[in-house]
């Protein structure tokens, strides 16, 4: 390709609505322009990125026997009423409307359109396993999109469906999909970990997620610095601090504490460490309210908290009038002793002795508190947010944090989706039964978006060979005056397009200084400089992107010294 021939349009500026580094160098590059909040234009250079991802994605999921179909993008609404799914995602859901006023959504996600083909489509369990899967938009009307491609409302995901006649048979599929991203990011060329995940509003028995390492990341990962656990943070398991709960050693003491609401307050008025005390969150429940409590230097988990039977979705924390009607006081002085509603403890808090809580008395505060003696609570759960330090789950290891962009999930969906809406087979027996099914996403746009998270510098981007737009570019310096410098440029182009290589030749009217910055933005891997001082000596000058060390080759060895480069 040809830089004339070519749409480059690269910006100085950084746009201001650009937070991350790598929103703002694919405007800056031109891989993508904003059209509206969350929707994008993906530009032929960007494209080519793109399409490279999904080229990978293809090949490792047909390599694993997965097979590819398409599904509509827009859903009928009544497939959405039959798993009763419309409400679990709320205002994610675009919904529109045809001109006999049929209503349907933009879909989010897949499930409900691949289990009524599959519902009409597989009737036998000689048809199964079987993996379908597609490569294709969505639409989520996040309440803030942001960060680009990285959080956008429409995206590019690949979501693969599989069915089966039994667990173990999706267990095997399930692994299998486990491998195939692992390949895939591998082949991209990405830092990653595979982590335990909350199945959120997908539901089923257990997934995991994939993530991109960068600071940047929107998740934290915790991770054991000497074994295999790892989990989101959401789904983290924590463990309690205490081994055992020691025997009751002080009184019960009512303290007035006038005007200290927060733990920070409390424990400087009392003189007490946050550890000796707990708080005590009051949440709306399904039935009634529920008070969640958890060590002062604790923080709830909200996704724990919510998945509880007791609470209801989403999580809402009660206002000061409700708290007033529950707890008799303002929210700083809630406790556990003689608290009306459903007590909820953290495993910690379980094993606590003389702990301090709020009294249930605007400005009092408990000291010597202790359970059973003093107070009661209903059951014990983990709660809160693991912290680095913590003991793995697994008992191997201390917990360390690293923060991730999730860019695959799978999930084991077990029959929630094929009791709903009647996916049945018939068995080996010749009885009908319910399908076990797994759902395999990967976000495609918002891997470009990771992976330049992952690799950039100062001056631009920094791709990874195997997806990068161009593999090499032959920046000319003088195209347009020196006819040895243009002689030389085409026929190291020429001799890299014979051999199949993705070349990119500049051959625009500009200054040197401004080619050659716009290539170390773009992040084409090998950039050959081609001037007349250098031809003198009959050399040209190979730069690396990713390492920008460069050094002068003989003309005559260039094209195999970059054919080298490309397979190492
Ligand atoms: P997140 O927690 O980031 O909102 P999710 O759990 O809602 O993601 P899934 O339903 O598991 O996402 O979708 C599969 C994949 O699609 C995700 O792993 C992610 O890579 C991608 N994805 C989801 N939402 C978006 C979005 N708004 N923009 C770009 N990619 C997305
Ligand atoms: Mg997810």
């Amino acid at each position: 390709m040809r830089t004339s021939a070519f749409h480059l349009v690269t910006r100085k500026e950084t746009p201001q609505d650009a937070e991350i580094v790598s929103h703002q160098l694919m405007i800056r590059a031109g891989l993508i322009r904003k059209l509206g909040a969350g929707l994008y234009t993906w530009a032929p250079l960007g494209l080519r990125v793109l399409q490279k991802i999904e080229n990978i994605i293809r090949e490792e999921m047909n390599a694993a026997g997965a097979l590819e179909m398409l599904m509509p993008a827009v859903q009928p609404k009544e497939l959405w009423e039959e798993t009763g799914r419309i409400n679990d995602f709320g205002g994610q859901l675009l919904a529109i409307h045809d001109r006999a006023e049929r209503d349907y959504f933009f879909g989010p996600t897949h499930e409900e359109v691949i289990t009524d083909f599959v519902r009409n489509e597989i009737n036998s369990y000689k048809q199964l396993p079987i993996n379908f899967y597609q490569i294709q938009t969505k639409f989520r009307d996040e309440i803030r999109p942001r960060f680009g491609v990285m959080r956008s409302r429409e995206f590019i995901m690949k979501d693969a469906y599989s069915f089966h006649m039994s667990q173990e048979s999706l267990e095997q599929t399930y692994e299998t999909m486990k491998q195939a991203y692992t390949n895939i990011i591998s082949r991209i060329g990405l830092k990653f970990r595979c982590v335990l995940a909350d199945s959120g509003a997908i539901g089923g028995s257990g997934s995991q997620e994939f993530h991109v390492i960068a600071d940047s990341g929107e998740d934290a990962i915790m991770y054991s610095d000497s074994g295999e656990y790892a989990a989101n943070l959401e789904k983290c398991e924590a463990v309690s601090l205490i081994e055992t709960r020691a025997e009751p050693s002080a009184e019960l003491t009512e303290v007035h504490t006038p005007g200290q609401k927060t733990i920070e307050d409390v424990v400087n008025f009392l003189g007490l460490e946050k550890t000796q005390t707990v708080k005590t969150l009051l949440v709306e429940g399904v039935e009634q309210a529920v008070a969640l409590v958890v060590r002062g230097d604790h923080n709830l988990n909200e996704v724990k908290a919510v998945n509880l039977a007791a609470v209801a979705s989403p999580l809402r924390m009660l206002n000061d009038d409700e708290i007033k009607a529950i707890a008799g006081c303002d929210a700083g002085s809630i406790g556990v002793k003689d608290l009306n509603c459903h007590i909820i403890i953290d495993r910690t808090v379980a094993n606590m002795h003389d702990f301090v809580c709020g009294a249930n008395k605007t400005d009092y505060h408990l000291t010597g508190v202790n359970w059973e003696r003093d107070a009661q609570y209903h059951a014990v759960e983990d709660l809160r947010d693991a912290q680095v330090g913590d003991p793995s789950p697994d008992g191997v290891g201390t917990l360390q944090v690293a923060r991730g962009i999730e860019v695959g999930h799978i999930f084991q969906l077990g029959n929630k989706y094929s009791k709903a809406m009647n996916a049945v087979v018939l068995n080996e027996q010749g009885k009908s039964q319910a399908m076990e099914m797994g759902c395999y996403g990967m976000g495609v746009t918002r891997m470009v978006a990771a992976a330049i998270e992952q690799n950039h510098d100062h001056k631009g981007i920094i791709w990874p060979s195997n997806i990068a737009p161009f593999t090499v570019a032959i920046l000319p310096m003088n195209y347009q005056k020196s006819e040895r410098v243009r002689l030389a440029s085409d026929e190291l182009y020429e001799a890299l397009l014979a051999k199949g290589v993705e070349v990119i030749l500049d051959d625009r009217k500009v200054r040197p200084g401004f080619m050659m910055s716009d290539f170390e933005l773009i992040g084409i891997p090998h950039q050959v400089i081609i001037g007349d001082r250098a031809l003198d000596a009959n050399e040209v000058e190979y730069r690396n992107r990713t390492d920008m060390n460069s050094e002068n080759i003989n003309r005559d060895t260039i094209l195999s010294f970059l054919l080298d480069q490309l397979s190492a």
